[in-house]
């Protein structure tokens, strides 16, 4: 099994989903079997008693699974059918460890973040990965790298990731490149939310950057070097008008090829993406 890891930086609402959902449609058209996850590291259970004020609309599976918004991106992108352990909450694993510890399966250990939830975080992925039948899982880390909340489930993929073949698990990740008043691209916020991920023991080993306009190639230059990876890997993800258009700019990009290669994946049917 392969993993793509997404995580976001510098603030919420960039585009992970968007972003991980066209991944999976790019790998999917190259014939490989797809599948995704998403983490929403908060302590409801699922999203069918959040506000839709909070938290935009609930989405529903077809097993009744009410879900978060990106359930609803990847279904439509990956066209495929997902089931509520798609989603995974803070509260799921919470409730999974205190039933666990109440029916004495701890055999009287303290239970503890580590390795009591991690351990729970990690077989729960590994399990939903492998009874999809799919070739690649996509995992979207829901927040931003530093929140308290999303802790846990980092520390959990960045063990998954030592323990996997080198060559299995991919991070990427989504940051924003502002603007400033002389419309100057600032790198500054990708450089600090990188930095916040190597604290976290995470090298990201793909950047990509959203901005209201294509990246120069200064930024990119910039981005690789503080960034530490190659500029091949600096993904320039700008605004369009229409998110469908997201996956063919990833494309344009090579982040299809890049993810392939370092995978160590072999393009095993002829493209068919939507041309
Ligand atoms: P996140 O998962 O980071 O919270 P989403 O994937 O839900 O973010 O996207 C947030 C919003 O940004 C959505 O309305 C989405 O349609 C929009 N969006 C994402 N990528 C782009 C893009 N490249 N251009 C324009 N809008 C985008």
């Amino acid at each position: 099994m392969k993993y793509i890891v997404v995580t976001g930086g510098v603030m919420s609402g960039l585009g992970k989903g968007i972003t991980t959902a066209s991944i999976g449609r790019n790998l999917k058209n190259k014939g490989y079997r797809v599948t995704a996850i998403k983490i929403d590291p908060y302590i409801n259970i699922d999203a069918g008693t959040m506000s839709p004020y909070q938290h935009g609309e609930v989405y529903v599976l077809k097993d009744g699974g009410e879900v978060d918004l990106d359930l609803g991106n990847y279904e439509r992108f990956l066209d495929t059918e997902l089931t509520h352990d798609h989603n995974i909450t803070t509260g799921k694993f919470y409730n999974s460890v205190i039933s666990k510890e109440r029916r004495g399966e701890y055999l009287g250990k303290t239970v503890q973040i580590i390795p009591h939830v991690t351990n729970e975080i990690k077989d729960w992925i590994r399990d939903v990965a492998s009874d999809s039948g799919a070739d690649i899982c996509l995992i979207e880390v829901g927040g931003t790298i530093g929140d308290i909340e999303s802790m846990p489930f980092l520390e959990a993929l960045r063990q998954m990731h030592r323990e996997e073949p080198e060559e299995n698990t991919i991070f990427v990740h989504v940051t924003l490149v502002p603007l400033d008043a002389q419309g100057e691209q600032k790198t500054k916020p990708t450089q600090h939310s990188t930095r916040d991920m190597r604290e976290l023991g995470l090298t990201p080993n793909v950047v990509v950057a959203r901005c209201e306009e294509p990246l120069l190639e200064s930024t990119i230059s910039k981005i690789s070097l503080f960034s530490d990876v190659p500029e091949e890997a600096v993904i320039s993800a700008n605004d369009v008008e229409d998110i469908y258009e997201v996956p063919l700019m990833l494309e344009k990009e090579g982040l299809t090829n890049y993810l392939m290669k370092m995978l160590d994946l072999k393009k095993i049917t002829e493209d068919t993406s939507w041309n």
